[in-house]
């Protein structure tokens, strides 16, 4: 602190003394013009006298000099400073209030366009935080996992799906990935991009959910030195079920042709191999032929009906009396009710009316109707009823057949389900009606459920809303 104040004072006794000598120096060239241009003597002017005054002269004159100069500078100084302090607050990112110079003020400019700079860059900060905070919640409500990792394997951001996808809380910025992610497959997949620097993709199953997730690692380089590794999972749960459904539906539609279609080329086989010259064999060989083909057919329907409502939800609905609507499929059903000797009674009071889709409803009471029938014993009963409800109404289809077993009562309505006894397998049903009734109950917005006892009957009772939405109406059928 000394040795600096010591410098100061010896620059400003140096400034000082430069500034005398020259003012000095100025005086005499003055003086000496002046006894040039009067015809004096120099050594006649400059006496002893004339020495003090000038020497006097100047140091009053350097004195101002010094002052005035030194005030200049000091308040340039002062300006420069306010100038300097605005633009480290603006690199430092702070608030600074705007500088106000005079315009005739010779730091006027820079002033202003240092304010402009400030007003720029705080123009610039807003929109960034705006942009950002847009970014954070489009990545926040996406419905695939995000997470983004840093350079050091740390945790940048993660969203919500994410942490519902790991069943805890994946937000930690700042965490080591490795601690939190507790799936061995999928941390060294993003510690193999991490190696590599390239994406990386695979199927993951999670061990603690039996999720299977779609898992894309990301490399992102960010600038020459930096990058991020930004994971992304995609849930394909369901859309692997779905897979796997259909497959088994396909495995399933392959199995059951097999067995009509052998037995139909079996048969028909043997006749032409001779057996059509015995008329007990061709009688029997032909009965049986006719009964595969018939559940071939009815198969092939049952399947057209399955893909028939995927392919059209739309309903249709109608206003319908159920009375004669119901009488009308009980006729369809005429030659199986001779055969077996059944009653059926419709109990439906002739003036009840609903809204349904006509079609679809009709595939319910169908296959319904059918079942009844057909697993009933001979001069058996099946009765038809319906209730109105408060906001929806009741269909039901009772019978005094072979009833279900309590164990089986849920899987009766699978794709391709049976119950195996063998006089269940004398009927030669496809094990679809009831998933057809199932889904076409589940297209018309209602439920079905079952009340069965084995030996004594089963009651199938479907709840419909009593209204629908109406896309086209042709009134009462
Ligand atoms: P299917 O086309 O073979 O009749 P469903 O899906 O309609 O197949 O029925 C599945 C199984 O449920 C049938 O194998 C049958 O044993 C049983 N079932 C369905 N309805 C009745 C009923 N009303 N009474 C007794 N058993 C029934």
């Amino acid at each position: 602190m000394v040795t600096v104040l010591k410098v100061k004072a010896i620059k400003t006794i140096k400034r000082f003394f430069i500034y005398f000598l020259m003012i000095l120096l100025l005086l005499m060239v003055g003086s000496s013009l002046t006894i040039i241009t009067n015809n004096f003597s120099l050594v006649v002017m400059f006496t002893k006298r004339s020495w003090f005054w000038l020497v006097l002269i100047s140091l009053s004159l350097s004195v101002i000099a010094f002052s005035w100069i030194n005030f200049e500078e000091k308040q340039q100084r002062q300006e420069i400073g306010l100038l300097n302090n605005k633009l480290q607050k603006i690199l430092a990112g702070q608030k600074a209030k705007h500088l106000l110079l005079a315009p005739t003020d010779r730091y006027y400019q820079l002033a202003h366009s240092i304010n402009q700079i400030q007003s720029l860059q705080r123009d610039l900060a807003k929109s960034f935080v705006t942009q950002q905070r847009g970014y954070f919640s489009l990545i926040e409500y996406l419905t695939i996992g995000v997470m983004v990792l840093d350079q050091d394997q740390k945790i940048y951001l993660s969203n919500h799906a994410m942490s519902e996808l790991m069943e805890r809380e994946m937000n930690l910025p700042g965490e080591i990935y490795a601690n939190e992610l507790r799936n061995y497959d999928l941390s060294r997949l993003i510690e193999k991009t991490y190696q590599t620097k390239k994406e990386q993709h695979a199927e993951i199953k999670l061990d603690f959910n039996d999720k299977i997730v779609d898992s894309h690692i990301v490399f992102v380089p960010v600038s020459q030195h930096h990058f991020l590794v930004m994971v992304l999972l995609y849930d394909i749960t369901e859309l692997k079920e779905i897979e796997q459904m259909q497959l088994d539906f396909v495995s399933n539609v392959s199995h059951e042709l097999k067995t009509p279609i052998t037995a139909i080329t079996g048969f028909s086989e043997t006749l032409l191999n001779g057996a059509a010259d015995d008329p007990t064999a061709l009688k029997e060989f032909l009965r049986i032929i006719h009964q595969e083909s018939q559940k071939l057919t009815a198969l092939v329907e049952d399947i057209l009906s399955l893909a028939r409502i995927s392919a059209d939800a739309e309903l249709k609905t109608d206003q319908i009396a159920l009375f004669p609507y119901l009488q009308e499929i009980i006729q369809t059903f005429k030659p199986e009710i001779d055969k077996k000797q059944i009653s059926i009674f419709n109990d439906v009071p002739p003036a009840f009316k609903v809204v349904v889709d006509y079609n679809k409803f009709r595939h319910v009471v169908n296959n319904l109707l059918q079942n009844a029938i057909k697993y009933n014993d001979p001069t058996g009963s099946v009765w038809l009823s319906s209730t109105q409800l408060s906001k929806s109404w009741e269909f039901k289809v009772r019978d005094n057949g072979w009833g279900i077993a309590n164990d089986q009562r849920e899987r009766i309505f699978e794709r391709f389900y049976r119950i195996d006894t063998s006089r269940s397998r004398q009927t030669g049903g496809t094990g679809l009606g009831l998933s057809v009734v199932k889904e076409y109950v589940a297209a018309l917005g209602g439920t079905i459920k079952v009340t069965s006892q084995v030996g004594v009957g089963s009651e199938f009772t479907v709840t419909l809303p009593l209204t629908q939405k109406r896309k086209q109406d042709s009134g009462v059928k």
